[in-house]
């Protein structure tokens, strides 16, 4: 496995044009994106080092190659629902988002992550509806799992199953233990390869 932080995208212009699959990776500042990424790529502060100020609001590109097959894009779609950015800012970023999730075949799909303890908000499910209108296949990844107990777990599986025609069903993950990388990678491979129905 090699994974390294390639560039930050701050308009559609800079995007890279080497056509390789991308799968975009989405959620929330402190859900726990930086670790998964970290625990995926099998690196320690990989995901982190693209964070430094001012690059929040920009695609982060990662480049991975799994063992044998071929390299692909993991991009880091900044969080959305920030308290604290101007509006005008917030304008800007979903420009870019908008911008990028409008082009065809980029990405290929969608990883959109959740904190396993939390009920789905109005806000939540805003997002989510917005990510899938473009019909993309995408995968809803409920975080910091290893904090539930198993009752918790199945419940926070049945908040998180929603009536959607593209949503896969979700699952479980934690950086800490492990849980789920296996069945994401499964399905980035599949979505990468362009096997992965939207629906
Ligand atoms: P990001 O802002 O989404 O990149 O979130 P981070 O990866 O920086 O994680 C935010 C906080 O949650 C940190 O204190 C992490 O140690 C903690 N955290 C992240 N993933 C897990 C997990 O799977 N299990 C537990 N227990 N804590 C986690």
């Amino acid at each position: 496995m090699d994974a390294q932080f390639v560039k930050s995208v701050f308009t559609l212009k800079d995007l890279p044009q080497d056509r390789l699959p991308e799968i975009a990776v989405a959620g929330k500042s402190n859900v726990g994106k930086s670790s998964l990424l970290n625990k995926l790529l099998k690196k320690r502060n990989l995901a982190k080092t693209s964070q430094t100020p001012g690059k929040t609001r920009c695609l982060n590109y990662f480049q991975v190659t799994p063992d044998k097959r071929g390299p692909f894009y993991l991009v880091d779609l900044p969080g959305y629902g920030y308290a604290k950015v101007s509006q005008s800012m917030r304008d800007e970023w979903a420009r870019l988002i908008e911008g990028y999730l409008a082009l065809p075949d980029r990405p290929r799909g969608i990883i959109a992550l959740f904190d396993s303890r939390r009920e789905p908000t109005d806000v939540d499910l805003d997002w989510i509806a917005w990510l899938a209108q473009w019909g993309r296949p995408y995968l809803i990844v409920l975080t910091k799992c290893d904090k539930l107990s198993n009752n918790e777990k199945a419940q926070s599986l049945r908040r998180w199953t929603l009536d959607e025609p593209t949503a896969q069903k979700p699952l479980l993950s934690s950086a800490l233990d492990g849980t789920g990388a296996e069945k994401i990678w499964q399905w980035v491979d599949t979505v990468r390869a362009g096997r992965a129905a939207a629906a």
